[in-house]
């Protein structure tokens, strides 16, 4: 393989970031793991970069200096529906993340963060990508009266279309196939979001709370998405 087919086969990595140390020390540790990597100090340049250079994966500040990350998210979002977007936040707090993840982000961090975990969701992410292409390049199913496509990301019923996150998804596919069983929040953790240390099972619970919005008529009375007290969660498809 000549070196120019390597660098182009290296994953692209878009860093919209205003502090220089964070972006200096994300660029080194990115390179060094063998990413591409470019950097944009402000919202408007980072949309521009990521329409312009197509990234692999987007790391998004919140707090940039022209506007709020989350608007940012959700501009990119609409215009890139499968885009990973992991969200680097220092507001620690629960309601914040997910905001972020409501604007369309598939994964966040805390600030300061772990240059490795970064790296391992970031590869986790990449993983899965590559296990949906491959293995599940087709695959559809119902949810009541929804269809799930695999490949597009997508729920589906008549004309409305919404779009599943990476984790969204592999918490339905895992939940589908498991189907009329209890999983414990525990199980669907370490299948689903690996081993991380920043991950609870709050963010099981989080995920569960905003797979329902999206999948129920009523999500007080959740008729496919079912909680098992004191054991976890099955799916009713
Ligand atoms: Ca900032």
């Amino acid at each position: 393989m000549t070196a120019e087919l390597e660098a182009s086969s290296r994953k692209r990595i878009l860093v919209i970031e205003d502090e220089p140390d964070i972006v200096r020390g994300l660029r080194d540790a990115l390179e060094f793991e063998g990413f591409e990597v470019q950097a944009r100090g402000t919202g408007a340049e980072g949309l521009t970069a990521a329409m312009d250079w197509a990234p692999d994966c987007v790391l998004l500040d919140l707090m940039l200096p022209d506007d709020n990350g989350y608007r940012v998210c959700e501009t990119l979002r609409s215009r890139d529906e499968t885009v990973p977007i992991i969200i680097l936040t220092a507001k620690a707090q629960e309601s914040d993340k997910i905001r972020g993840l409501e604007a369309g982000a598939d994964d966040y961090v805390t600030k300061p963060f772990s240059v490795a975990e970064l790296i391992a969701r970031i590869n986790a992410i990449f993983r899965r990508q590559s296990r949906m292409s491959s293995s599940h390049a087709d695959e559809t199913f119902t949810i009541g009266s929804w269809s799930i496509n695999a490949r597009k990301h997508t729920m589906s019923r008549g004309r409305t279309s919404k779009r599943l996150t990476f984790y969204e998804l592999e918490v339905l596919k895992l939940l589908r196939e498991r189907s009329e069983e209890t999983l414990s929040r525990d199980e669907l953790l370490e299948k689903v979001w690996g081993v991380q240390t920043s991950t609870t099972s709050r963010t099981v619970d989080n995920f569960i709370v905003k797979l329902r919005r999206k999948l129920e008529e009523d999500q007080k009375n959740p008729r496919h998405i079912l909680t098992v007290y004191g054991l976890g969660y099955k799916l009713v498809p």
